[in-house]
């Protein structure tokens, strides 16, 4: 059989261990047609065959980025990047330029603001922020995206300058004065003022809501959407990226990514879920199973459940065990009681679908345990691959319990504090020496026997697979008595390759190259295995194929 592209001089890593390193790649039509040395691999060739010179830089399988949010990251790729920005001034100077050059904007948004933005002590408030832009709105988005800080007149619009009643887990800080002070946490408080940016907010339906933009988009209103979908698809490919799971979601993504397979602009295979709010009655699920039996081909799919029980450390609204090491006396408020979560998760868990929730501190971790836990003990066990999406910190008591559930640790080698440049305060302050050992415990997950899978949360951090894969394996300790969470190169690896494709029960078609699984090659500009672990960075993809395509080249 002939090939239709072939990989030569290529450090190919390929995930599989009967041949876990070869040469060359060889493709035909969808398909890995070959993997080995060079020289054979060419014995494939015929005259129309595109050869492409990988020059000693390593050959992986294509990469899964296993928890990423596509439409609200594609909406930021033009937003005030503010990842590095320290002081008041430094602050001041960039949003005055941002507003400069953008005068239509109905709102200005900054992102990647640092907790500690000011500096390590003074908490940003609406009148820092009106020191600088008084005269139209401005948000800005702390890297989590779980709390974000707006002026007085962005507020004012917003309707929620006196403060609103809202949910559980969310709040509008108040002022001694009795009004807003800026701080807005979580999606309710957020909301009002996004609201204000004009783009319908039709890119944060699948985060906020789960439902579906009402009313319908204009012809005109969908046209834009997929522009924007198409350049956080481009963002994907330019980074190697083949495969994503996304962790928002609704029906209308799906459609709009069902409009870009069928123009052949779908560079990416996708994975949607149905977002599952607390405010919902769990015959909203329904959907979820509709989504699921419409969308299940390799290229896009839903097939799960995603859910988030609690928020985030640095605003206290993650939920732990025990109270807060900076904040006695609070442990945070969960979204769904421990009942409620077990009943929806056992509902789920009948339907035969997978679920993943967002769980950050160890008591939303018990919590999704339990949930599991009753699900399998109503429906009896099977292979239902369930996920916990980031376990920031775990109580040694529920270790074990990913193994005896089968449950995947999904973490994000981004996130610890003190990785890619994020500050350790005020994250370490608030989970407290004494729970450190168990925060962002990779290895510890993993010696449980522990499944883990390895991704960004883009555009929570930076979506550069490589530099995550930099983060995993350099990780650094806050204190010399800790367990060391460094991930070999192979594991690093394997968490955006082989085990994204477990994750999503594809481990028999993708994540590996060898002979007859779908042709999804990332081929990268330098040798992973022979670089120093500090510079992997400098190494980026020159050719993405997703599905027998170029999908970029450098
Ligand atoms: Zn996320």
């Amino acid at each position: 059989m002939s090939a239709d592209i072939i990989i030569t001089n290529g450090r190919v890593i390929t995930m599989d261990e009967t041949l876990p390193h070869a040469e060359a790649v060889a493709i035909a039509g969808n398909k890995i047609l070959f993997t080995g040395d060079t020289l054979s691999a060419l014995s494939h060739r015929k005259a129309s065959t595109r050869i492409i010179d990988a020059q000693g830089g390593t050959v992986l399988p294509g990469l899964i980025e296993a928890h990423m949010h596509l439409f609200p990251g594609a909406t930021e790729i033009d937003n005030l990047q503010l990842q590095g920005v320290h002081g008041f001034q430094a602050l001041e100077q960039a949003i005055r330029a941002y507003a400069a050059s953008r005068p239509g904007a109905r709102l200005l948004i900054g992102q990647q603001a640092d907790y500690t933005i000011l500096s390590d002590i003074e908490r940003v408030t609406r009148r820092h922020l009106d020191r600088i832009i008084p005269d139209r709105p401005f948000i800005m988005f702390s890297p989590d995206h779980h709390t974000a800080w707006a002026n007085t007149i962005a507020l004012e619009k917003a309707g929620i300058l006196k403060g609103r009643k809202l949910g559980p887990g969310n709040e509008i800080v108040m002022g001694d004065d009795g009004l807003a002070a800026g701080e807005l946490r979580e999606g309710e408080a957020i909301n009002p003022v996004q609201s204000l940016s004009g783009s319908g907010n039709r890119e944060r339906l699948g985060l906020s809501t789960g439902g579906e933009p009402e009313p319908p988009p204009t012809p005109e209103e969908f046209e834009y959407d997929l522009t924007v979908i198409k350049r956080g698809l481009a963002h994907l490919a330019k980074h190697g990226l083949t495969s994503f799971h996304n962790m928002d979601g609704n029906l209308y993504q799906l459609q709009l990514l069902e409009a870009l397979e069928a123009r052949g602009e779908l560079t990416a295979r996708g994975r949607i879920p149905f977002h599952f709010k607390n405010f919902m009655e769990v015959s909203a699920l329904e959907k979820a199973s509709e989504m699921s039996a419409r969308y299940h081909s390799d290229r896009l799919a839903s097939g799960f459940v995603k859910l988030f029980v609690d928020g985030v450390l640095d605003s206290w609204t993650a939920v732990m065990v025990e109270d807060y090491a900076d904040r006695k006396g609070w442990v945070g408020e969960p979204l769904f009681t421990r009942k409620q979560f077990a009943k929806v998760a056992t509902e789920i868990d009948k339907r035969g679908l997978q679920i993943a929730v967002h769980a950050i501190g160890d008591g939303a971790v018990r919590i999704v345990l339990d949930g599991y836990e009753a699900a399998r003990k109503a429906n009896g066990p099977r292979d239902s691959r369930h996920r916990i999406e980031h376990i920031e910190v775990v109580h040694p008591d529920d270790i074990p319990r990913f193994r005896e559930l089968g449950v995947i640790a999904s973490m994000q080698p981004p996130h610890p504090p003190g990785s890619q440049g994020l500050p350790l305060e005020p994250t370490v302050s608030r989970i407290g020496r004494d729970r450190w050992a168990y925060s962002y415990a990779w290895n510890t997950l993993r010696d449980a026997g522990a499944h883990l899978v390895f991704a960004t949360d883009w555009p929570v951090s930076d979506i550069n697979p490589i530099r995550s894969i930099q983060s995993a394996v350099t990780r650094k300790k806050w204190a010399d008595d800790l367990p060391d969470q460094r991930q070999t190169l192979e594991q690093a690896i394997s968490g955006y390759t082989r085990d994204g494709a477990f994750t999503e029960f594809k481990e028999d078609r993708k994540g590996r190259l060898k002979h007859g699984m779908l042709a999804d090659v990332t081929v990268l500009s330098g040798d992973m295995e022979t670089t120093d672990p500090e510079a992997l960075h400098e190494i980026v993809p020159i050719v993405t194929i997703t599905d027998g395509k170029i999908v970029y080249m450098a």
